[in-house]
């Protein structure tokens, strides 16, 4: 926080406007759409909500198939789910942690009636646009982009959540630019702009009275916490390049030990280092295994693994987070298909078994974060 929050905050409060209108949803949108580089942001309560939203103005129906990013929060599913359709899950390419778009192209081979793809930039790292762009347009198929997590992220110059046919961010207490909780929803198309703010109103018809054609939701935003997105957007540039620094400090600390940070297209693209990610090699692991609910390792000198490092972080007080477990690997989806680009790699598993998030917030200082670093090289001894 910086302190303009409170001032937005206090504003809201001062003048009354504490409900779901008001001046920091205006603002909010206006410099969210602008940054972006979209026609349209609708504020909502939460970037599961824009994500709904957003699977609804697809035309996503009961039935349909739809192809998603294997590797992410199940938040980029469930509204999938939440429209009775089918997800299929992508697997994830190594040069960026995001769906493989050899994979995409192969899911079309096999089921060419898909006509949606729900894709993630993981951990604020954009995915390979172009190549997911130019296969969707290929077999006309609506991208819906989950930049939850990438705020502030670029591809060839251009930001995340303006690649897709509609684009979601969120701004929950986790994010990069927080509102304690919000989403928003990101489209050039008045009319989609238009339709998804009366269903996330409880969808009023135009009439002296409360009528109703379809369906509605309460999924607006409230503008107390415009206030706060409102008063944390100034600062989107300010917190990317706190996050690089820790990002690059990691990478410093740990490279002459067998390990690799999250990799991204350095030629193309800026992540915004959400989360400073960490992949031990093959060689180093030592013994792991993970049951549905816990794990546990057998140690050996000089390797380790995920779990040795959590929970060595976890005696200093400092959280370190395993990788999103892939979506086919949940039990909720055990029965939904996953495509590989070969049919039988599974790179999102591979991920998960050796991968983890590092300690990854803005504040921290280069001290603490320097016993982080001795703790992870401590581990491999
Ligand atoms: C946080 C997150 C969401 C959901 O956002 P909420 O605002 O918490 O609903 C969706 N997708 C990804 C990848 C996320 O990390």
């Amino acid at each position: 926080m910086h302190g303009e929050e409170l001032e937005y905050v206090r504003e809201a409060y001062e003048t009354n406007w504490m409900s779901t209108v008001g001046e920091n949803i205006n603002e909010a949108e206006r410099v969210v759409a602008e940054k972006i580089g979209r026609k349209f942001a609708l504020s909502l309560s939460a970037g599961t909500a824009a994500l709904h939203m957003a699977v609804k103005l697809a035309g996503i129906k009961p039935g349909d198939k739809v192809f998603c990013s294997d590797l992410t929060f199940a938040a980029t599913v469930n509204p999938v789910v939440y429209e009775q359709a089918e997800p299929i899950f992508i697997d994830t390419e190594r040069d960026t942690w995001n769906m493989d778009p050899v994979a995409l192209e192969r899911a079309f081979e096999l089921y060419p009636e898909v006509k949606h793809v729900v894709l993630v930039n993981l951990y604020g790292v954009p995915g390979k646009m172009d190549q997911i762009r130019e296969i969707c347009n290929r077999h006309g198929a609506c991208l819906i982009e989950d930049a939850a997590e990438s705020m502030g992220a670029t591809y060839k110059g251009r930001q995340t959540g303006a690649f897709g046919n509609l684009g979601v961010l969120s701004f929950n207490g986790n994010k990069i630019i927080t509102g304690s909780s919000g989403g928003m929803l990101l489209t050039d198309d008045q009319e989609q702009a238009v339709r998804a703010r009366k269903w996330s109103t409880q969808s009023r018809e135009k009439a002296a009275w409360y009528q109703h054609e379809e369906i509605g939701y309460n999924y607006r935003m409230s503008n107390v916490i415009a206030g706060v997105v409102r008063g944390q957007l100034p600062h989107l540039e300010e917190h990317i390049s706190q996050k690089k620094a820790i990002y690059l400090r990691y990478k410093e600390g740990l490279k002459d030990l067998p390990v690799a940070m999250n990799p991204y297209d350095e030629e193309n693209s800026q992540p915004n280092y959400w989360l400073s990610c960490m992949l031990i090699d093959d060689a180093a692991m030592c013994k792991q295994v993970r049951t549905d609910t816990e794990a546990t390792y057998v140690k050996e000198p000089g390797k380790t693994c995920p779990t040795e490092v959590l929970e060595r972080l976890a005696v200093i007080n400092a959280e370190g987070r395993p990788i999103w477990k892939p979506m086919h690997m949940q039990p909720i989806f055990r029965n939904q298909p996953f495509v590989a680009r070969d049919g039988f790699s599974d790179v999102g598993i591979d991920l998960f078994h050796r991968g983890l998030c590092l300690p990854s917030d803005n504040k921290m200082t280069p001290e603490e974060q320097d016993v982080i670093i001795r703790v992870i090289r401590d581990c491999f001894s």
